[in-house]
């Protein structure tokens, strides 16, 4: 790699978050406190939820989500096979299956029909955890609908989408709960972390309770009680999910940069767009319904006008200097869920054949003009030598 290699992503800290993270080392409340409460209700507030829970990554928060809704060995959730291994892998932690649903071939979300289809034909689903790709909602309106019809729950993996809007309305208000992601190469990044939101008192004090040991207290409360402060009670076997004040004190300015940020993904994926029009590539397709976080850029390579695949155009990349990701590679033909439950490549024809042209370039707000356009210029360069 050489001195001027433009890495995939990088998390955007100004001092605001630096002087922040000083405070709390130097306040000597490194655990979950203050800041983490003060974190939450900025998220509520944000999202306009009554309930936000913080928790140390998204993965913690779908299997605290699952678990609140009463997730059991032996239950169906439906998600895609389009998605991070954590989206499935919390199915598993409770002893229940996932059932994949192909996706939407220009969304890359949980097609719809499908799902309608899978609904009919199949007993024992509780649950549907939609995942919303790159930060473009699902069509959300179909899938409360078929929710509603099969009595069955919606846990929203938004690990993409802060802030996404469906139809003018934030996505964190429709499913049940919705569970946000602050790894570090998020749109929101405290290095790891997750945030839990739900309109519902009884899940948010399962999820309250279960973060922390299954204690009915956390130890803010406790530790700034005076009655008995070192008393608690254990009512489940918890777990250990909370987050750190460190994690929140950066999550706390993150998210009041988060609109400013969206501004500057939004200036990139729009002068990608332009830059590459003319190319054998398909830029992002945009959902009328949907607004775009830009967590993803995503281009599709029209393999058929091209003599590279995939691969070879991600190693030209990286020969040029240029940080490039593959979202993603689909669950069905990973190991583990391809082994457990049979899987063939051609189960989900959509994920396999987007699988094979896609490509996610850099979009974060330090990019500067001059990195979106040595982006431009080598794909050019790549793709034009290519074409047929
Ligand atoms: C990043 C990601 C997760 C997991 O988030 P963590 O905070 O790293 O646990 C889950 N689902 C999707 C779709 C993701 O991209």
């Amino acid at each position: 790699m050489s001195d001027n290699f433009l890495p995939f992503a990088l998390p955007c800290l100004g001092e605001e978050e630096i002087n922040e993270v000083v405070d709390t080392l130097r306040s000597g409340w490194l655990t979950t406190g203050p800041k983490t409460k003060r974190f939450e209700e900025d998220f509520a507030k944000f999202v306009g939820q009554p309930y936000a829970l913080a928790v140390n990554s998204c993965t913690a928060g779908l299997h605290l989500a699952l678990e609140a809704i009463g997730i059991r060995a032996g239950d169906k959730v439906i998600t895609t096979p389009y998605t991070f291994t954590a989206t499935a892998e919390v199915i598993r932690y409770l002893g229940a299956d996932p059932l994949f649903v192909d996706i939407d071939p220009k969304t890359f979300n949980i097609d719809t029909h499908k799902l309608a289809t899978t609904l009919d034909n199949v007993d024992g689903v509780k649950a549907i955890l939609p995942v919303h790709f790159g930060g473009q909602a699902c069509e959300m309106d179909p899938i409360l609908d078929l929710a509603a019809r099969a009595s069955i729950k919606i846990v929203e993996d938004a690990a993409h989408a802060l802030p996404t809007y469906y139809k003018g309305r934030m996505i964190g208000n429709f499913g049940d709960i919705s569970v946000y992601s602050f790894y570090v190469t998020k749109t929101v990044a405290t290095g790891e972390g997750g945030m839990i939101v739900t309109a519902n008192p009884d899940y948010a004090e399962r999820i309250r309770t279960m973060r922390l040991h299954g204690i009915n207290r956390d130890i803010f409360n406790r530790a700034s009680s005076n009655l008995l402060g070192w008393s608690y009670e254990v009512v489940a076997p918890g777990f250990k999910y909370n987050m750190t004040d460190i994690a929140a004190a950066l999550g706390i300015h993150q998210l009041q940069k988060a609109n400013t940020f969206l501004q500057r993904r939004a200036d990139i994926a729009a002068q990608y767009t332009q830059g590459l029009s003319d190319l054998p590539v398909r830029t992002p397709y945009l959902n009328p319904y949907s607004t775009h976080a830009w967590h993803l850029y995503v281009i599709q390579l029209e393999l058929e006008e091209l003599t590279l695949d995939r691969n070879t155009f991600t190693e030209r990349m990286n020969a040029a200097g240029i940080g490039t990701s593959v979202h993603f590679i689909p669950l069905h033909l990973q190991r583990y869920w391809r082994d457990r439950y049979g899987f063939k490549p051609e189960d989900f024809p959509v994920a396999l054949d987007v699988y094979q042209r896609v490509v996610s370039l850099p979009i974060y707000p330090s990019m500067s003009d001059a990195d979106i356009a040595r982006v431009i210029s080598t794909i050019r360069k790549i793709l034009i030598e290519a074409q047929k």
